[in-house]
């Protein structure tokens, strides 16, 4: 399945594409789930650049593809995030006299026919997209070359989610790095000698107040963002809107609290990160101490920058070049040495899940990445499964991660992986339905980021180690949330418990207050995991 990697194909079809289309009537941006922000995007700025060059009025679409939304998993949160920050792109790109149209397409596979159709109702003989890397992404944007050259129409697909766009970091012998530590040198060290890689991307805007001349493009818009999509209605909408407020401003501001400020013990959510806590002891901002904070979960010390980043509310760009900024550096010292050069690193593992994703279309299809663990058995327990989603498992941090993930749709790092090893390692439920869960469910969603973190925790995708990769719950409990504030937060039938009781209630304690008993045993449960690790397709 990976000998052709589509990105190989369809950056080959955009070189084979019409080389001059002519200047038509307007110039066409396409807009993506992952690219929603107006500044420092660069299939947005190049299509303004073309605009303005010929002097004619620039669209931009959005398809709606309910289609898509179920085979990604996608979460009703994150579709009304998306419907709603497309809902600020329209008002303030209204203003400059540019429409964003957006539409509900289905079937999905003819969204290329779709498109091109709209593009040659409109007389427009450019669109601009930025490319995604997901298998059935660029199969679709393939499709749209392949329509677009006999109509005339110049399809340009650029790069730009990643840092360092995927197909440049490779190993000496031209291949995909599989193993993050080799990667991260290479990719810094591109990086730093390619700083113009991560600055802005101008948006030169176009004259389009002749638009108004033009009346089919004008009617564009009159056409309303639908308030949700059917079958994806959130149900805690007004919750997740004000635990996650809309807009590229609400991110970098996001990013400032990060980068500036101290963090605070009672945002532990669902809060809105931009609401004032209590004020905490810490003496620096969160991005100072990160190194040494960021794997405790009972404190707010991460960005929670993810929903942002996964939906391209802000550019991965902007949050380096805010971190140089504060380092006063005039190059990325992305090393464990600082808390900012930790965080840097952090961010360099989305590009790592993303340039696997496009080499290694495999992961996205459902596939492990070490496929000698296709055939691990595995346990077929539904109540299981639905006492982990709803935070019943009987292991308070388990517990109070799925909780967490359920009323605010983000979980803190250290606790999707606590969670994940629990549910593949000590359930031995597979990996892919917590994958799914997961997408369902996140803010942040992201099929990159998520297949990588789900087959890191399974032990199934790049650079495993089945062995070192068991979790103990209860010592990762104790190390996660030390004063156990996180777990009251989340289980409050636990509030009253102190001192290690909070990790490992006892028995008693736990029938008492009405807590459930661990569905399993920990050390059974890993051994159970380790022989049929070692022996895929056997008891
Ligand atoms: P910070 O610690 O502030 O990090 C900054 C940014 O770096 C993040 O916003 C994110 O964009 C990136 N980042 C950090 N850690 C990782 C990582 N391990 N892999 C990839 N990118 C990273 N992240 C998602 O964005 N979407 C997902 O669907 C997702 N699913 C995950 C599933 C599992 C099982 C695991 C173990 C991890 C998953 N992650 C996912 C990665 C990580 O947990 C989140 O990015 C992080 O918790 C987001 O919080 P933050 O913004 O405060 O992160």
């Amino acid at each position: 399945v990976d000998v052709d990697p589509p990105l190989q194909k369809l950056l080959q079809a955009v070189k084979d594409g019409v080389k001059n289309p002519g200047k038509g009537e307007a110039v066409v941006y396409w807009m993506r789930m992952e690219d929603l922000r107006t500044c420092d995007n660069r299939a947005l700025s190049r299509a303004s650049a073309q605009a303005q060059k010929d002097g004619i009025p620039l669209v931009l679409i959005f398809t709606v593809s309910p289609q898509d939304y179920v085979a990604h998993d996608r979460s009703p949160r994150r579709i009304d995030f998306t419907l709603r920050n497309l809902a600020d792109i329209k008002a303030q790109l209204a203003s400059l006299h540019i429409p964003l149209y957006v539409t509900v397409h289905t079937p999905r596979r003819t969204i290329p026919e779709r498109v091109v159709a709209l593009l040659q109702g409109w007389k427009a003989r450019h669109l601009f997209a930025n490319i995604e890397y997901e298998v059935d992404e660029l199969r679709r944007d393939i499709k749209v070359c392949e329509l677009a050259k006999p109509a005339g129409i110049g399809a340009h697909f650029v790069h730009d989610r990643c840092l360092v766009d995927p197909g440049i970091v490779l190993t000496k012998n031209g291949r995909v790095y599989t193993v993050y530590s080799p990667f991260q040198r290479n990719w810094l060290d591109r990086l730093n000698s390619n700083l113009k890689w991560i600055e802005e991307e101008p948006l030169p805007l176009p004259n389009s107040e002749d638009i108004y001349f033009n009346t089919t493009l004008k009617a564009l818009f009159d056409v309303k963002i639908p308030d949700h999509v059917d079958g994806f209605e959130c149900k805690d909408r007004e919750t997740m809107r004000d635990v996650w407020p809309t807009g590229t401003e609400a991110a970098k501001q996001i990013l400032a609290r990060f980068l500036h400020t101290k963090a605070r013990s009672t945002q532990m959510g669902p809060s809105n990160p931009l609401s004032e806590g209590a004020e905490s002891s810490e003496k620096k901002a969160r991005a100072l101490v990160y190194k040494d904070s960021r794997d405790k979960a009972d404190k707010d010390t991460t960005s929670r920058l993810s929903p942002y980043l996964a939906a391209g509310v802000i550019s991965a760009r902007e949050c380096v070049r805010q971190a140089m900024k504060l380092q006063g550096l005039n190059k990325i010292q992305a090393t464990r040495d600082t808390g900012l050069g930790t965080w840097l690193m952090e961010i360099a593992w989305r590009d790592f899940y993303n340039h696997v994703l496009s080499a290694y279309p495999r992961v996205s299809m459902g596939r492990p990445f070490q496929e000698k663990y296709a055939n691990v058995k595995w346990e077929v327990n539904d109540e299981h499964f639905q006492a982990w989603k709803e935070g019943r498992t009987g292991l308070p941090i388990v517990d109070a991660g799925m909780r967490q993930v359920a009323t605010m749709g983000w979980m803190h790092n250290r606790l999707r992986m606590i969670t994940a090893t629990y549910l593949v390692k000590d359930l031995m439920i597979d990996w892919r339905l917590g994958e799914k869960y997961f997408m369902e469910i996140l803010m942040d969603g992201d099929l990159a980021s998520n297949n990588g973190g789900w087959q890191w925790s399974a032990s199934t995708g790049t650079d495993p180690q089945p062995y070192f990769r068991i979790f103990n719950p209860y010592s990762q409990s104790e190390k996660a949330d030390p004063t156990g504030d996180y777990i009251r937060h989340f289980v409050p039938e636990l509030r009253d418990l102190r001192g290690p009781e909070i990790h490992k209630p006892p028995e008693k304690v736990c029938r008492k207050l009405g807590y459930p008993l661990p569905l399993v045993k920990h050390e059974e449960a890993r051994q159970r995991a380790l022989r049929r690790y070692k022996n895929p397709g056997e008891e």
